[in-house]
């Protein structure tokens, strides 16, 4: 802002008399102060073209005189430079005392002495409840914290929390589940049964129909289904389907479902379509599709379950499909929900049954 320079001037007397014809009052010959509207006899301010008394060119902060030098804010009033630059600190949010320090803290657009933002606002590590500064991680779920905690604790192998009370399941292998997905843990078969044959009709009323007459469910440990991880992939963990031997006609065979014991019953679901899909796959002939289409279009069907949840936990399944780097199931999956974008259910099914075909 510039400053500006009282300029006083002294007013010669003039005479109202000597200017002006006998039309003319004497009024319209007398200098009024622009503040106070009485007439000026001597001395002047000259401000912006206006004349004051010298003592009614007040500061608009404190109310005293301005001798010397003034500043215009742009709200058109006049002000010491001292008393301007005084009003246009910032004030800190928290204590409401003005910020005279150079260096202070922003947040969220307003602004706080660097001690009551350390001590009272900055928001606070959800693990260490120490206050967070510069960098922090904000999970999927909202919770914030210190970038470091990450080497600390285990991490969530279902939903990617990171587990730092001692409230976790342990699978058999070294990964963990949270608190919240271990409290939906799926551990008993009668559990579990009940979920296929829900995930069952639900495929069926999208129009994917699964034929199999028995399709048993068992729940096994890690290792179990560790051994059974195809060589393509590290992303089969959770379960896999496996067929009777010499029962090859489609549509009356028996196949059984091993899934991961205690995984949480929301994933399990999405688990579960990804099974039944390739049950699918197997009683219409498309299994010599490429790995990239079976597992692809697997991961499709967990997609159409997650999609039907309207949760948050299913949206995070879904943002996982998403993501996935895996070169099979990522991509595979990813190809296919193009694909499923521009046309419906069954329009994906048949796709499937002439790629099988070739
Ligand atoms: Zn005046
Ligand atoms: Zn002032
Ligand atoms: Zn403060
Ligand atoms: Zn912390
Ligand atoms: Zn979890
Ligand atoms: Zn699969």
């Amino acid at each position: 802002m510039i400053k500006f320079r009282i300029i006083l001037i002294v007013l010669l007397l003039l005479s109202a008399s000597a200017f002006c014809d006998s039309s003319d009052t004497e009024e319209e010959n007398v200098f009024r102060c622009a503040a106070c509207g009485k007439v000026i006899t001597k001395t002047a301010a000259v401000v912006d073209g206006k004349l004051y008394h010298p003592e009614c060119f007040r500061c608009a902060a404190c109310n005293k005189q301005i001798e010397g030098e003034y500043l215009r804010d742009t709200d058109g009033k006049y002000y010491h430079p001292a008393c301007l630059e005084r009003l246009h600190r910032p004030v800190c949010a928290y204590c409401g005392k003005s910020i005279t320090e150079k260096k202070y803290i922003t947040y969220q657009g307003s602004a706080y002495h660097t001690e009551c933002y350390t001590k009272y606002v900055a928001p606070r590590c959800d693990i260490c409840g120490e206050p967070l500064e510069n960098s922090y991680i904000t999970d999927y779920w909202g919770n914030r914290f210190h970038p470091r905690h990450t080497k600390e604790y285990p991490v969530c192998a279902v939903c990617g929390r990171l587990i730092w009370q001692d409230d976790g399941f342990k699978l058999d292998d070294k990964r963990w589940l949270c608190p919240v997905c271990a409290s939906e843990s799926v551990t008993s078969p009668e559990h579990a049964r009940r979920l296929l044959e829900e995930i069952r009709a639900e495929m069926a009323s999208l129009g994917i129909v699964v034929k199999t007459l028995r399709v048993r469910i068992e729940l096994v440990e890690n290792s179990a289904l560790v051994k059974k991880q195809e060589p393509y992939t590290h992303s089969h963990t959770f379960a896999y389907i496996e067929w009777k031997d010499g029962n090859t006609k489609p549509g009356d065979e028996s196949a059984v479902i091993r899934a991961l014991y205690g995984a949480p019953e929301d994933f399990m679901r999405g688990i579960l379509a990804h099974e039944l899909m390739h049950a699918w796959q197997h009683e219409n002939d498309v299994s010599s599709a490429s790995i990239e289409l079976l597992e692809g279009s697997a991961n499709w069907a967990s997609s159409l379950i997650y999609k039907r949840m309207y949760t948050k936990r299913g949206q995070f399944f879904l943002n996982g499909l998403d993501k996935s780097t895996d070169p099979v199931y990522g991509e595979g999956y990813r190809k296919i929900a193009i694909f499923a974008d521009k046309n419906n259910i069954h329009e994906v099914l048949e796709m499937l049954k002439q790629e099988g075909e070739k």
